[in-house]
Protein backbone atom coordinates (compact mmCIF):
# COMPACT_ATOMS: atom_id res chain seq x y z
CA UNK A 1 0.00 0.00 0.00
CA UNK A 2 1.25 4.03 -0.13
CA UNK A 3 1.57 6.00 3.28
CA UNK A 4 3.19 9.27 3.49
CA UNK A 5 6.20 7.81 5.94
CA UNK A 6 8.22 10.06 8.38
CA UNK A 7 11.16 8.72 7.33
CA UNK A 8 13.10 11.73 10.28
CA UNK A 9 12.90 15.23 11.32
CA UNK A 10 10.91 17.61 8.70
CA UNK A 11 11.16 14.62 5.86
CA UNK A 12 7.87 13.07 5.24
CA UNK A 13 7.79 10.69 1.62
CA UNK A 14 4.93 9.17 0.04
CA UNK A 15 5.66 5.57 -0.69
CA UNK A 16 5.13 1.96 -0.84
CA UNK A 17 5.33 0.22 2.37
CA UNK A 18 4.50 -3.57 3.31
CA UNK A 19 0.15 -3.95 3.72
CA UNK A 20 -0.31 -4.38 7.38
CA UNK A 21 -1.24 -8.06 7.70
CA UNK A 22 -4.55 -8.99 9.68
CA UNK A 23 -4.52 -11.94 12.43
CA UNK A 24 -7.49 -13.34 14.25
CA UNK A 25 -7.59 -10.64 16.85
CA UNK A 26 -7.38 -7.47 14.55
CA UNK A 27 -9.32 -5.76 11.62
CA UNK A 28 -8.21 -4.15 8.74
CA UNK A 29 -9.26 -0.31 8.21
CA UNK A 30 -9.37 1.46 4.24
CA UNK A 31 -8.96 5.09 5.53
CA UNK A 32 -11.47 7.40 3.82
CA UNK A 33 -10.17 10.68 5.56
CA UNK A 34 -7.32 11.88 7.75
CA UNK A 35 -7.04 15.18 9.18
CA UNK A 36 -4.05 16.66 10.07
CA UNK A 37 -3.54 18.26 13.34
CA UNK A 38 -1.36 20.95 15.13
CA UNK A 39 0.83 18.07 16.46
CA UNK A 40 1.60 16.07 13.85
CA UNK A 41 3.09 19.12 12.68
CA UNK A 42 5.40 19.68 15.60
CA UNK A 43 6.34 15.82 15.74
CA UNK A 44 7.46 16.01 12.04
CA UNK A 45 9.01 19.53 12.89
CA UNK A 46 10.56 18.25 16.05
CA UNK A 47 9.96 14.73 16.60
CA UNK A 48 8.55 12.89 19.54
CA UNK A 49 9.89 10.43 21.67
CA UNK A 50 7.01 8.31 21.37
CA UNK A 51 7.14 8.51 17.64
CA UNK A 52 9.92 6.46 16.05
CA UNK A 53 11.42 7.16 12.27
CA UNK A 54 10.41 5.38 9.94
CA UNK A 55 6.78 6.05 11.04
CA UNK A 56 3.36 6.62 10.07
CA UNK A 57 1.63 9.13 11.71
CA UNK A 58 -2.00 10.67 11.47
CA UNK A 59 -4.58 10.25 14.32
CA UNK A 60 -7.96 12.24 13.18
CA UNK A 61 -9.38 9.83 10.94
CA UNK A 62 -12.30 7.59 9.62
CA UNK A 63 -12.31 4.72 7.22
CA UNK A 64 -14.30 1.46 6.24
CA UNK A 65 -13.71 -1.92 7.87
CA UNK A 66 -12.55 -3.93 4.88
CA UNK A 67 -11.21 -7.12 6.54
CA UNK A 68 -12.15 -8.61 10.11
CA UNK A 69 -10.29 -11.22 12.45
CA UNK A 70 -12.53 -14.64 13.50
CA UNK A 71 -12.10 -13.16 16.88
CA UNK A 72 -13.50 -10.02 16.93
CA UNK A 73 -16.38 -8.33 17.83
CA UNK A 74 -16.21 -4.58 18.19
CA UNK A 75 -16.50 -3.68 14.19
CA UNK A 76 -17.63 -5.87 11.73
CA UNK A 77 -17.49 -5.64 7.78
CA UNK A 78 -17.99 -2.32 5.50
CA UNK A 79 -18.98 -0.72 9.15
CA UNK A 80 -18.08 2.98 8.56
CA UNK A 81 -15.96 3.56 11.77
CA UNK A 82 -14.22 6.90 13.27
CA UNK A 83 -11.15 6.33 15.26
CA UNK A 84 -9.24 8.61 17.67
CA UNK A 85 -5.83 9.00 18.92
CA UNK A 86 -5.20 7.96 22.90
CA UNK A 87 -5.48 4.27 23.16
CA UNK A 88 -5.56 2.98 26.93
CA UNK A 89 -3.26 0.10 28.14
CA UNK A 90 -6.29 -0.98 30.40
CA UNK A 91 -4.05 -1.91 32.79
CA UNK A 92 -2.48 0.48 34.89
CA UNK A 93 -4.49 2.66 37.86
CA UNK A 94 -5.04 5.70 35.38
CA UNK A 95 -6.60 3.28 32.74
CA UNK A 96 -8.26 1.35 35.05
CA UNK A 97 -10.52 4.27 36.40
CA UNK A 98 -11.35 5.56 33.27
CA UNK A 99 -8.61 7.98 32.58
CA UNK A 100 -6.43 6.54 29.82
CA UNK A 101 -5.29 9.41 28.38
CA UNK A 102 -3.28 10.01 31.66
CA UNK A 103 -2.20 6.46 30.85
CA UNK A 104 1.08 5.54 32.41
CA UNK A 105 2.12 4.44 29.00
CA UNK A 106 0.23 6.59 26.90
CA UNK A 107 -0.19 4.51 23.68
CA UNK A 108 -1.81 6.69 20.69
CA UNK A 109 -2.23 5.85 16.90
CA UNK A 110 -0.07 8.05 14.92
CA UNK A 111 2.22 7.42 17.25
CA UNK A 112 3.82 3.86 18.87
CA UNK A 113 0.44 2.51 16.87
CA UNK A 114 0.86 3.20 13.27
CA UNK A 115 -1.07 6.04 11.74
CA UNK A 116 -3.63 7.12 9.25
CA UNK A 117 -1.35 8.68 6.77
CA UNK A 118 -1.73 5.48 4.50
CA UNK A 119 -4.06 3.77 2.38
CA UNK A 120 -5.16 0.99 5.30
CA UNK A 121 -4.64 1.47 8.86
CA UNK A 122 -4.47 -2.06 11.09
CA UNK A 123 -7.11 -1.83 14.30
CA UNK A 124 -4.73 -3.85 16.22
CA UNK A 125 -6.29 -5.94 19.14
CA UNK A 126 -5.46 -3.52 22.14
CA UNK A 127 -7.06 -0.56 19.79
CA UNK A 128 -9.86 -2.50 19.12
CA UNK A 129 -10.00 -3.91 22.95
CA UNK A 130 -9.80 -0.44 24.86
CA UNK A 131 -9.26 2.06 21.97
CA UNK A 132 -11.59 5.02 20.76
CA UNK A 133 -13.21 3.03 17.07
CA UNK A 134 -16.72 4.40 17.07
CA UNK A 135 -18.85 3.26 13.77
CA UNK A 136 -20.80 5.60 13.01
CA UNK A 137 -24.25 5.89 10.00
CA UNK A 138 -23.97 7.24 6.66
CA UNK A 139 -25.64 10.49 7.56
CA UNK A 140 -21.79 12.11 8.80
CA UNK A 141 -19.23 12.31 6.04
CA UNK A 142 -15.42 10.56 6.49
CA UNK A 143 -14.37 13.92 6.65
CA UNK A 144 -16.54 14.89 9.64
CA UNK A 145 -16.13 11.66 10.88
CA UNK A 146 -12.23 12.31 11.62
CA UNK A 147 -12.98 15.15 13.23
CA UNK A 148 -14.21 13.33 16.44
CA UNK A 149 -11.03 13.03 17.78
CA UNK A 150 -10.60 16.85 18.34
CA UNK A 151 -13.45 17.31 19.05
CA UNK A 152 -13.52 14.56 22.10
CA UNK A 153 -10.60 16.53 23.28
CA UNK A 154 -12.40 19.59 23.02
CA UNK A 155 -15.37 17.69 25.03
CA UNK A 156 -12.85 16.44 27.31
CA UNK A 157 -11.63 20.33 28.01
CA UNK A 158 -14.89 21.70 28.56
CA UNK A 159 -15.57 18.83 31.41
CA UNK A 160 -12.66 19.57 32.95
CA UNK A 161 -13.51 23.75 33.10
CA UNK A 162 -17.11 22.56 34.93
CA UNK A 163 -19.01 23.45 31.74
CA UNK A 164 -22.70 23.60 32.54
CA UNK A 165 -26.22 26.43 33.04
CA UNK A 166 -25.43 29.87 33.14
CA UNK A 167 -21.89 29.77 32.27
CA UNK A 168 -20.13 32.84 30.61
CA UNK A 169 -16.96 31.61 28.80
CA UNK A 170 -14.02 32.94 27.09
CA UNK A 171 -12.01 30.97 24.13
CA UNK A 172 -8.67 32.02 23.59
CA UNK A 173 -8.01 30.61 20.19
CA UNK A 174 -10.44 30.15 17.33
CA UNK A 175 -8.93 27.81 15.39
CA UNK A 176 -10.53 24.34 14.64
CA UNK A 177 -10.95 23.44 18.60
CA UNK A 178 -12.19 26.76 19.45
CA UNK A 179 -14.76 27.00 16.76
CA UNK A 180 -16.11 23.49 17.99
CA UNK A 181 -16.20 24.55 21.62
CA UNK A 182 -18.45 27.76 20.66
CA UNK A 183 -21.08 24.91 19.59
CA UNK A 184 -20.27 22.71 22.70
CA UNK A 185 -20.50 25.60 25.47
CA UNK A 186 -24.11 26.18 23.53
CA UNK A 187 -25.27 22.81 24.09
CA UNK A 188 -24.00 22.80 27.32
CA UNK A 189 -25.82 25.60 28.87
CA UNK A 190 -23.48 28.61 28.07
CA UNK A 191 -25.16 31.89 28.44
CA UNK A 192 -22.43 34.26 26.94
CA UNK A 193 -19.37 32.62 25.07
CA UNK A 194 -16.80 35.18 23.84
CA UNK A 195 -14.22 34.44 21.31
CA UNK A 196 -10.85 36.00 21.01
CA UNK A 197 -8.38 35.38 17.88
CA UNK A 198 -5.23 37.07 16.41
CA UNK A 199 -5.45 36.44 13.04
CA UNK A 200 -7.65 37.56 10.56
CA UNK A 201 -7.97 34.58 8.14
CA UNK A 202 -9.17 32.36 11.31
CA UNK A 203 -11.61 34.91 12.94
CA UNK A 204 -13.53 35.44 9.33
CA UNK A 205 -14.03 31.23 9.55
CA UNK A 206 -14.74 31.90 13.32
CA UNK A 207 -17.55 34.17 13.20
CA UNK A 208 -19.98 31.32 11.72
CA UNK A 209 -20.16 30.01 14.63
CA UNK A 210 -21.69 32.98 16.05
CA UNK A 211 -20.69 33.51 19.16
CA UNK A 212 -22.08 36.34 21.55
CA UNK A 213 -18.76 38.57 20.85
CA UNK A 214 -15.40 38.30 19.18
CA UNK A 215 -12.51 40.09 20.27
CA UNK A 216 -9.67 40.44 17.73
CA UNK A 217 -6.78 40.12 20.24
CA UNK A 218 -3.94 42.31 17.91
CA UNK A 219 -5.94 45.76 17.86
CA UNK A 220 -8.05 45.11 21.25
CA UNK A 221 -6.77 44.78 25.18
CA UNK A 222 -8.52 41.45 25.57
CA UNK A 223 -8.15 40.94 29.14
CA UNK A 224 -10.11 44.50 29.55
CA UNK A 225 -12.64 43.99 27.04
CA UNK A 226 -13.86 40.79 28.38
CA UNK A 227 -14.43 42.33 31.58
CA UNK A 228 -16.91 44.65 30.04
CA UNK A 229 -18.56 42.01 28.41
CA UNK A 230 -19.32 40.37 31.62
CA UNK A 231 -20.12 43.57 33.79
CA UNK A 232 -17.21 43.80 34.88
CA UNK A 233 -16.81 40.45 36.58
CA UNK A 234 -14.91 38.18 34.41
CA UNK A 235 -16.14 34.80 32.59
CA UNK A 236 -16.84 32.07 34.74
CA UNK A 237 -14.56 30.23 32.39
CA UNK A 238 -11.45 31.00 30.11
CA UNK A 239 -10.32 28.25 27.70
CA UNK A 240 -7.15 28.97 26.15
CA UNK A 241 -6.92 26.62 23.01
CA UNK A 242 -3.87 28.39 21.12
CA UNK A 243 -0.04 27.74 22.25
CA UNK A 244 0.41 31.23 23.80
CA UNK A 245 1.73 31.71 27.08
CA UNK A 246 0.33 35.21 27.29
CA UNK A 247 -3.08 33.71 26.88
CA UNK A 248 -2.22 31.79 29.87
CA UNK A 249 -1.91 34.65 31.73
CA UNK A 250 -4.46 36.86 30.61
CA UNK A 251 -6.55 33.74 31.77
CA UNK A 252 -6.08 33.67 34.89
CA UNK A 253 -6.04 37.66 35.00
CA UNK A 254 -9.60 37.79 33.39
CA UNK A 255 -11.23 34.84 34.86
CA UNK A 256 -14.09 35.86 37.67
CA UNK A 257 -13.90 34.67 41.13
CA UNK A 258 -14.40 30.98 41.75
CA UNK A 259 -14.14 30.60 38.02
CA UNK A 260 -12.28 28.14 36.16
CA UNK A 261 -9.26 28.51 33.45
CA UNK A 262 -8.61 25.13 31.51
CA UNK A 263 -5.35 25.74 29.90
CA UNK A 264 -6.28 23.16 26.93
CA UNK A 265 -3.24 23.99 24.29
CA UNK A 266 -0.01 23.05 25.39
CA UNK A 267 3.32 25.23 24.79
CA UNK A 268 5.74 24.81 22.40
CA UNK A 269 9.06 23.62 24.46
CA UNK A 270 10.87 27.04 23.74
CA UNK A 271 8.46 28.91 25.43
CA UNK A 272 8.70 30.98 28.35
CA UNK A 273 7.30 29.40 31.08
CA UNK A 274 4.20 31.13 32.40
CA UNK A 275 4.47 33.80 35.00
CA UNK A 276 1.92 33.11 37.91
CA UNK A 277 0.30 35.17 40.42
CA UNK A 278 -0.71 33.15 43.18
CA UNK A 279 -2.14 36.27 45.10
CA UNK A 280 -4.71 36.67 42.47
CA UNK A 281 -5.60 33.03 42.31
CA UNK A 282 -5.70 33.16 46.13
CA UNK A 283 -8.44 36.15 46.00
CA UNK A 284 -10.25 34.66 43.55
CA UNK A 285 -10.32 31.52 44.83
CA UNK A 286 -10.09 30.13 41.23
CA UNK A 287 -9.48 26.50 39.42
CA UNK A 288 -6.46 26.29 37.06
CA UNK A 289 -6.68 22.84 35.07
CA UNK A 290 -5.14 21.69 32.26
CA UNK A 291 -6.51 18.83 29.98
CA UNK A 292 -4.89 16.85 26.93
CA UNK A 293 -6.50 14.46 24.62
CA UNK A 294 -9.12 12.52 25.83
CA UNK A 295 -10.91 8.64 26.53
CA UNK A 296 -12.88 7.29 24.26
CA UNK A 297 -16.31 8.02 25.67
CA UNK A 298 -15.43 10.93 24.73
CA UNK A 299 -14.74 9.76 21.40
CA UNK A 300 -18.05 8.09 21.16
CA UNK A 301 -20.14 10.68 22.34
CA UNK A 302 -18.01 13.22 19.99
CA UNK A 303 -19.57 11.53 16.86
CA UNK A 304 -23.23 11.32 18.27
CA UNK A 305 -23.02 15.07 17.97
CA UNK A 306 -21.80 15.48 14.62
CA UNK A 307 -24.50 12.83 13.64
CA UNK A 308 -27.17 15.13 14.87
CA UNK A 309 -25.54 18.08 13.99
CA UNK A 310 -24.96 19.51 17.78
CA UNK A 311 -21.55 20.85 16.81
CA UNK A 312 -20.72 21.78 13.09
CA UNK A 313 -17.57 20.99 11.81
CA UNK A 314 -17.91 21.66 7.99
CA UNK A 315 -17.28 25.39 7.99
CA UNK A 316 -13.73 24.23 9.27
CA UNK A 317 -12.61 22.12 6.22
CA UNK A 318 -11.06 24.37 4.66
CA UNK A 319 -8.61 21.88 2.03
CA UNK A 320 -8.83 18.47 0.91
CA UNK A 321 -5.93 16.59 -0.49
CA UNK A 322 -5.23 13.23 -2.04
CA UNK A 323 -2.55 11.41 0.44
CA UNK A 324 -0.10 12.13 -2.64
CA UNK A 325 -0.07 15.63 -2.28
CA UNK A 326 0.90 15.50 1.67
CA UNK A 327 3.75 17.67 0.95
CA UNK A 328 1.54 20.61 -0.17
CA UNK A 329 -1.19 19.60 2.50
CA UNK A 330 1.81 19.82 5.13
CA UNK A 331 2.87 23.52 3.61
CA UNK A 332 -0.85 24.71 3.74
CA UNK A 333 -0.61 23.43 7.36
CA UNK A 334 2.63 25.08 7.92
CA UNK A 335 1.95 28.36 6.19
CA UNK A 336 -1.25 29.10 8.19
CA UNK A 337 -2.64 29.44 5.32
CA UNK A 338 -5.86 26.83 6.17
CA UNK A 339 -8.38 25.82 9.19
CA UNK A 340 -8.15 21.91 8.95
CA UNK A 341 -6.70 20.64 6.12
CA UNK A 342 -7.95 16.45 5.22
CA UNK A 343 -6.20 14.21 2.93
CA UNK A 344 -7.71 11.38 1.44
CA UNK A 345 -5.34 8.20 0.81
CA UNK A 346 -7.76 5.95 -0.95
CA UNK A 347 -9.32 8.46 -3.37
CA UNK A 348 -7.51 10.02 -6.53
ZN1 LIG B 1 -5.23 15.78 16.99
ZN1 LIG C 1 -2.76 2.73 31.17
Amino acid sequence: MKAAVLEGLGNVVYRDVPDPVVDDHSALLRIESVAICGSDLRIIRTGNPRVQPPAVIGHETSGVVVAVGKHVTRVNMGDRVAVGADVPCGQCRWCRNGLGNNCSINYAIGYQIPGAFAEYMLLTRLVLEEGPVTPFSDRLGFDEAALAEPLACAINGLEMAGMGLGKTVVIIGLGPIGCMMIDLCRIMGAVKVIGVQRSRLRMEIARAYKADAYIASADEDVVARCRELTDGEGPDIVMTTCGSVEAHEQAVEMVAHRGVVNLFGGLGKDVRPMSLPSNTIHYKECFVTGSHGCVPRHHELAVRLLENSSVRVKPLISHAFPLSSVTEALAVMENRQGMKIVMHPTKG
